[in-house]
């Protein structure tokens, strides 16, 4: 199936990694992987994923940051992302939803919980047609 929704994975923990890939995989979809933000974003540059699961706490750049530097690309200001956070602060998912990510999911996650916001944010996700006008986001 080589129409399967391709997931970037953005992960530094290798048994979280692990462990996400293997579902996601077993429910069908593709996943490409990445250990930090530099990685990241040249892998998003190579192929466009559908969706990018985003580790908050990775190292040399935040996953804030990356979302940030996905947001301020056109090519990729309307790429789904979901953060994988470590704590469950209020202030920390307002910090990932204004920095520009979709949703946001609390470690530990039950996998179910992570395929619905997946799924239900690529049913959201616009289809890949260019559009153009409309209110800029700032930032
Ligand atoms: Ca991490």
């Amino acid at each position: 199936m080589s129409d399967a929704p391709l997931i970037l994975l953005v992960e530094d923990e290798p048994a979280i990694a692990t462990m996400v890939r293997y579902n996601l995989q077993k429910h069908g979809f593709r996943v490409d992987e990445a250990v930090d933000g530099a990685e990241a974003l040249a892998r998003i540059a190579e192929e466009r994923p559908d969706l990018v699961l985003l580790d908050w706490m990775l190292p040399a750049m935040s996953g804030l940051e990356v979302c940030r530097q996905i947001r301020r690309s056109a090519a990729t200001r309307d790429l789904p992302v979901i953060m994988l956070t470590a704590r469950a602060e209020d202030a920390d998912a307002v910090r990932a939803l204004n920095t520009g990510a979709d949703d946001y999911v609390t470690k530990p996650f039950g996998v179910e919980a992570l395929l619905a916001r997946i799924r239900a944010l690529l049913r959201r996700a616009a289809p890949p047609v260019p559009h153009r006008g409309g209110p800029g986001r700032a930032g």
